[in-house]
């Protein structure tokens, strides 16, 4: 957590928004792992430092101590913005939320609900299941709602009573000596949670927290057509929190590769090996799509290399309509000629072919 993230994207504190974000375009376009010599380590860690410093509430928070509390779900990380989703799922997570309450309640000055951490997890799918979309149910431990007081930590039933810390009043002044001067600030009365009651009798299924480690089955639909690496955001699917909203569930999609098919963009590529009389006469092939087998025309006369075009059988884009399937012709020349094969080429040489 202590990293420099000015040194990280070679800039210096007093240096503006447009500075850090060039900075961050350049190395973020060097290190991009999509790139020759590209560094997913480094492409990482200057997507990271450029979140907090572009963020001015967290860029003032990391001034401040050297860290971010802030949860990093306000950013908007959305669907299929991984980079973005990392940042909120793996590396803001892991903070106590009291601890962050204490500290997004009390510098703002204004009181917010507490939010549960975001969560993330991966799923794996095949080829054909990201290309036509899938349901899948995963299995998730986390902090959730405790379904008998339903969040509140009161045994059901029980008398709320005013919470004896804050007198009721939900908040905590405080005043902190520091090198610049005596600070005052206001914070979150941690023992009801900023509610100013708190129940007479406790909970006991979570013991008074309202909230509870739990097992929860969650059912995912995958849409058509997602790529490998694209993000599924569940909002309010993440940690569950004390008098507060819960975070979000972040799912990683990985697609595994297939045999014969690529993906680009819409479309689905594939090479098809075909032998040189049928190129050369033209004839059908039968080949075996996602969508089962099909018969593929083979023009007379085909080039190596060239792509013919399936209409439709790619990947959906919504709307029933679908991307082509392409075709890459490949053109397989005997390695060895049998002396008939010899002589009856030796005869297509005097037709001029
Ligand atoms: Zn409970
Ligand atoms: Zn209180």
């Amino acid at each position: 957590m202590s990293k420099d993230y000015y040194q990280i994207l070679g800039v210096s504190k007093e240096s503006t928004k447009d500075q850090i974000k060039k900075a961050f375009h350049k190395l973020a376009h060097k290190y991009h792992p999509d790139k020759k010599g590209g560094n997913e380590a480094k492409f990482k860690e200057v997507n990271e430092a450029y979140q907090v410093l572009s963020d001015e509430r967290k860029r003032s928070e990391y001034d401040s101590y050297g860290r971010v509390f802030s949860g990093a779900g306000g950013g908007g990380a959305g669907y299929s913005d991984f980079s973005q989703a990392q940042q909120a799922g793996f590396d803001f997570g892991n903070l106590n939320d009291i601890f962050s309450q204490f500290f997004t309640g009390g510098m703002a000055g204004a009181q917010r609900a507490p939010r549960g951490r975001d969560i993330s997890t991966e799923l794996h799918i095949s080829f054909e299941e990201s290309i036509f979309g899938i349901e899948r149910k995963i299995l998730v431990n986390k902090m959730s709602e405790c379904k008998i007081c339903e969040n509140t930590g009161g045994k059901p039933g029980t008398k709320m009573e005013t919470c004896t810390r804050c007198n009721g009043q939900g908040q905590v002044h405080e005043t902190k000596q520091s090198m610049l001067g005596t600070f005052s600030s206001v914070r979150i009365c941690e023992t009801c949670v900023g509610s100013g009651k708190v129940p007479h009798e406790k909970c006991v299924s979570c013991k008074g927290a309202g909230i509870l480690k739990d097992q929860h089955e969650i059912n995912v639909a995958i849409p058509a057509g997602i790529q490998n690496g694209e993000m599924i955001r569940l909002l309010g699917f993440g940690e569950a929190v004390s008098k507060g909203t819960s975070g979000d569930l972040y799912i990683k999609i990985n697609v595994a590769p297939h045999a014969t098919f690529k993906r680009n963009g819409l479309n689905l590529t594939m090479d098809l090996n075909i032998k040189l009389s049928d190129a050369l006469l033209g004839t059908t092939y039968t080949i075996a799509t996602l969508d089962g087998d099909i018969e593929l025309p083979i023009p007379v006369g085909v080039s190596a290399h060239e792509v013919l075009r399936v209409a439709g059988k790619g990947v959906p884009k919504g709307s029933g309509q679908r991307g082509d399937l392409l075709v890459k012709i490949n053109i397989s020349l005997p390695k060895k000629l049998t002396n008939k094969s010899k002589e009856l080429i030796e005869e297509l040489k005097k037709e001029g072919v």
